[in-house]
């Protein structure tokens, strides 16, 4: 579904990805751990073309990203990105934020495009909240409305990247909730996490990434028990 081929990206001096080759399979779920400014955002976010790369490809359901206009805009809704700031549309309500994109992007009525809305918000445990705006819900609310807004386009694969890191401790199980069961439901999914019970139950693999590299690429079983890198094994005894 997703994958790079010896992708490299600089910012200036500093080579933030370095030959990234990366696969990831239709229906699976890919933790990405690794320290703070080791590329794990700026991974997630030249898969969906917010960033360019300087070498290397990037294809997604074996079609390369596009770089302009309508096929950008579909690529985006193809790819759903989750972000730690929710980035909803303030000044729209829940439901105008699960729709806009709907109509716009995918062209869809406006009558299927709030069925659908009202749907996933649902399944999301949103549905009291449609007609609300966004600043009046919770945090772990407003995240899961995100979630199904990039759900409402019919994406191919969903990017979170720290999706949990804004949120209160007491929310953050609802959201990881949501991402288990749409991981359950065949999603396929990358996950840039410290979540580490999220990583070891819903995660067919963890990568883990350090300085540019991909260092380590293992299931959550052996990695957690068993990391072979230094890097790895410092990470996590930082962490557990
Ligand atoms: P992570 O998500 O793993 O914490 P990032 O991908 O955000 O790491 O950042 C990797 C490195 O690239 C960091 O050193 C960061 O400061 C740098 N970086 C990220 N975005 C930019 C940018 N737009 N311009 C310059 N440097 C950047
Ligand atoms: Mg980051």
């Amino acid at each position: 579904m997703v994958v790079l081929n010896s992708v490299n990206k600089h910012f200036g001096a500093l080579h933030v990805l370095q030959d990234i080759d990366l696969t990831i399979h239709r229906g699976e779920v890919v933790v990405v751990i690794g320290p703070s400014g080791s590329g794990k955002s700026t991974l997630c976010r030249t898969i969906n073309r917010l960033e360019t790369v300087d070498s290397g490809s990037i294809t997604i359901d074996g079609k390369p990203l596009p770089a302009e206009g309508k096929e950008l805009a579909r690529l985006r809704a193809d790819v759903g990105m989750v972000f730690q700031s929710f980035n909803l549309f303030a000044h729209k309500t829940v439901l105008e934020n699960v729709t806009l994109g709907q109509v716009k992007v995918r062209k869809a009525d406006a009558r299927k495009a709030e069925e659908t809305a009202r749907a996933l918000l649902d399944r999301v445990g949103v549905g009291a909240q449609a007609d609300k705006y966004p600043a009046q819900l919770s945090g772990g609310q407003q995240q899961r409305v995100a979630i199904a807004r990039a759900l409402a386009m019919g994406p191919k694969v969903m990017l979170f990247d720290e999706p949990t890191s804004a949120l209160d401790p007491e929310m953050i199980n609802e959201v990881l909730e949501v991402m288990k069961q749409l991981a359950e439901d065949g999603m396929t999914m990358i996950v840039v996490t410290h979540e580490m019970g999220f990583a070891r139950s819903a995660a067919n693999r963890v990568v883990f990434m350090a300085d540019g590299r991909i260092v380590e690429e293992a299931t959550p079983d052996q990695f957690f028990s068993n990391p072979r890198s230094d890097r790895a094994k410092d990470f996590l005894s930082k962490i557990l």
